[in-house]
């Protein structure tokens, strides 16, 4: 199939562009490289011998994309194009909702116009909000957010159901992540943030790295057994096929999904911390500070539907996240 990646030059989306051309799609991807770099098409060309079409504009140009449509049939869509950073849209809400809302109604209104009916949005275990109980299931009210950025992608799947009940041809799939780290075993892709990393996992590899002298370990007072938080860390590679069988799903089926793609199971901040010491041999000094605010303490998925619905299932260990993470921060 012919599919149009948005934010495909990112850290999922680069890693979904791989997937994706392995098991021999077409890829065209949109990205305006305001939170990417542009030799990210040239690894995943050294990845996997084919270059994807590559086109450098801002999703909400309504006049480009259509230009991208004109000149590449597209079957399906995956959206992963936005702004990402938590803490960034507490400061700057209108930039959050103006570019990701923007961006996926102007989307969604050029698909209605070349008549492409498939979509798979890049939504978030954020849209349980702070009061469900865990493991998150799909079923649970998502509908609250802790954070501007959450609230759009509340909002982006409100819309992609509004639609999808408009157009009962239309299928949406919306993928909720959990906290995808690792990188490509290449060693070419990975998780490359701008200035100081706020995730935890780019975190770390800079302290191993060096370039920042110790990892601040967010409370250790949380009632958990460790007493730090807990979430469902998985392995990017495993996200990126993720979005390959949700794909698969949506060509044979109509309405709308939300699915989970996690591992089902919670490891704590100061596990993951010893598990990246043990699986590189390296040191990695820690302090013990404050709450971080708007963190809840534990979440992970439930990983049922994903595996029922998509036949799919995380594979790699926390080892392989660990390791692999590394191999790509150490050539950095
Ligand atoms: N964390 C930490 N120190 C850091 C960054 C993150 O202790 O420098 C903790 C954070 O409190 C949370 C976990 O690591 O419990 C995962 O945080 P991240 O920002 O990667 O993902 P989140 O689950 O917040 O989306």
């Amino acid at each position: 199939m012919n599919i149009l990646v948005t934010g495909g030059a990112g850290y999922i989306g680069s890693h979904t562009v791989v997937e994706l051309q392995k098991a021999g799609h077409m890829v065209a991807i949109v990205d305006d490289l305001s939170n990417a770099k542009a030799n990210v098409i040239d690894s995943i060309q050294q990845i996997t011998g084919i270059r994807p079409a590559f086109f450098q504009i801002d999703c909400a140009d309504k006049n480009a994309l259509r230009t991208v449509f004109e000149q590449h049939p597209v079957d399906a869509v995956i959206h992963f194009a936005g702004f990402k950073a938590v803490g960034e849209s507490v400061k700057k809400p209108l930039a959050y909702y103006r570019n990701n809302l923007d961006s996926t109604l102007t989307l969604l209104e050029v698909m209605e116009e070349f008549g492409c009916k498939k979509f798979i949005f890049s939504s978030s275990a954020t849209v349980y909000g702070p009061n469900n109980p865990y493991p998150y299931k799909e079923e649970m009210p998502a509908i609250q957010s802790s954070s501007p950025y959450g609230w759009t992608k509340v909002m982006i799947e409100r819309i992609l159901t509004d639609y999808t009940t408009a157009h009962p041809d239309f299928c949406a799939v919306l993928l909720r992540y959990f906290n995808p780290i690792g990188s490509h075993e290449s060693g070419l892709l990975g998780d490359d943030p701008n200035g100081i990393p706020n995730n935890l996992m780019p975190y770390i590899t800079r302290v191993a790295a060096g370039q920042l002298e110790k990892l601040t370990i967010f409370g250790d007072d949380y009632p958990t057994p460790d007493g730090t938080c807990l979430r469902d860390y998985l392995h990017v590679v495993d996200l990126a096929v993720g979005h390959l069988k949700a794909l698969e799903y949506a060509v044979k089926h109509l309405g709308v999904e939300a699915v989970n793609l996690g591992t089902g199971q919670g490891v704590s901040v100061l596990e993951l911390v010893h598990a990246f010491k043990q699986a590189n041999g390296i040191q990695l000094p820690y302090v013990i500070g404050p709450r971080r605010d708007g963190d809840l303490p534990a979440f992970w998925a439930d990983a049922e539907k994903a595996k029922n619905l998509l036949g799919w299932e995380a594979m790699h260990s926390i080892e392989d996240m660990c390791k692999s993470a590394w191999e790509f921060a150490k050539k950095k």
